[in-house]
């Protein structure tokens, strides 16, 4: 028995195939999502990963920005379904969760059980997304790996204002070109998607356990960011990227156990 958790983001695509037992038997994250080739490469890595034929999943669960559209699915979960799954398996007791993608921020709030009690979410503006770093990645001259590491060696953090990215990438070119060290701009950067998230945070019942997923929880600079403007700890999930493929994973599980107890 074969369950696949299928994530196709607007940034990347991501793969989980756990076995019968639940146990990964394959993982695979590609920087490229919907609309690209990143889907159909992800799906042939991670099945050459496990060893196994496409025929032989036994159930398969898509997610993301991109699930509508990925044709070997038996079935669609939401984003939040499936982040919720995720984490509440590798860091259970977490209430609250702060997931940033590409080109999306949630704030998903669990009750003790791990069960979604209410969300929020920024699906309108690049602002407080992976997209807005990526974009200011490319006018600081550095990449979404470096910017964490960079704004270590911070002395000040630059304001960076504007909650447009349009304007906030204006005002990054301004400061550069006013000598601001590139260090104390990227560290405003992170403060500005930090202040966005902690707005979606206090929308509704902010809890600790706090935990951030998603691409952006890689940065290490926009979490210390959060947990300094949220006044709390902040953790990481365990491989962040790939926590809503991986509550997709554990869905399409139950489902191939249901589909095995009404075969057999
Ligand atoms: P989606 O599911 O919407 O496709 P992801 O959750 O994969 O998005 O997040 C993508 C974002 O994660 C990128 O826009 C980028 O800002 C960030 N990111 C991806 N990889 C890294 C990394 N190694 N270090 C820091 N940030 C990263």
């Amino acid at each position: 028995m074969y369950a696949m958790g299928f994530d196709i983001g607007s940034a990347s695509s991501k793969i989980i195939i756990l076995d019968g037992e639940g146990r990964i038997v394959a993982r695979q994250v590609l920087g490229l999502g919907i609309g690209s080739s990143g889907p159909k490469k992800v799906l042939e890595a991670a099945l050459a990963e496990a060893g196994i034929r496409q025929e032989d999943l036994t159930f398969t669960v898509a997610t993301g920005y991109g699930r509508a559209k990925c044709s070997l699915a038996d079935k669609n979960v939401s984003e939040i379904s499936c982040h919720a799954k995720g984490v509440a398996a590798r860091l259970p007791g977490t209430r609250t969760i702060i997931d940033i993608g590409g080109q999306d921020a949630k704030a998903i709030f669990l009750d003790a059980k791990g069960r979604v009690e209410q969300f929020f979410m920024n699906d309108k503006c690049a602002a407080g997304t992976g997209r807005f770093l990526e974009v200011m990645a490319r006018v600081l001259e550095t990449s979404v790996e470096e910017m964490a590491a960079l704004s270590e060696k911070a002395a000040q953090v630059a304001a960076v204002s504007s909650t447009c990215t349009v304007f906030a990438e204006s005002e990054v070119i301004s400061l550069l070109s006013n000598d601001v060290p590139r260090e104390n701009i990227i560290a405003g950067v992170h403060q500005s998607v930090a202040t966005k998230a902690a707005g979606l945070a206090r929308r509704g019942p902010c809890r600790p356990p706090i935990a951030m997923s998603g691409g952006v929880a890689q940065n290490a600079g926009v979490v210390k960011a959060l947990a300094r403007e949220l006044g709390a700890e902040v953790s990481v999930v365990p491989d962040c990227q790939t926590a809503g493929a991986y509550g997709a994973a554990i869905y399409a599980l139950e489902e191939a156990k249901r589909k095995g107890v009404n075969q057999g």
